[in-house]
């Protein structure tokens, strides 16, 4: 028996609810719901393979500022999110920083660094 799963598509700003069918074994089998392809292609990626931009905050280490928003400069796989905050727990920012600087590299591989949201000064 076929499965459905609902999404909202942020492709754009109409915000369409599209219906994908999924088959017994996994399969993607139809799309409803949308009003261009760019909505299969966002429920597709987002059944298969969902990625987010993190934002969070980092620790501050001699700054008067105690923490420092942070976001990774590209979206990173879902399921890597809740390591990703192990990380960040035990990561510090240390000034001087600017926007843009990277607080962790190329953060568990995945090819995305933690960057500072705004500038740290001491
Ligand atoms: S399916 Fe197309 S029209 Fe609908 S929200 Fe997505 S991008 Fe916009």
């Amino acid at each position: 028996m076929a499965k459905e799963k609902t999404y909202i598509c942020i492709g754009c700003p109409l915000g369409c609810e599209v219906t994908l069918t999924i088959d017994k074994k996994g399969g993607v089998v139809g799309f409803s719901g949308n009003k261009c392809k760019e909505g299969e292609k966002y429920v597709l990626e987002e059944y298969t393979n969902p990625v987010r931009t993190l934002t969070a905050t980092v620790l501050t280490e001699g700054s008067s500022q105690p923490l420092l928003a942070v976001r990774s400069n590209k979206p990173i796989l879902k399921t890597k999110l809740a390591q990703s905050m192990a990380v960040l727990a035990k990561a510090r920012a240390k000034p001087p920083l600017k926007m843009g600087d990277i607080i962790v590299p190329n953060l568990l591989d995945t090819g995305a660094d933690i960057v500072a949201s705004s500038d740290l000064s001491s």
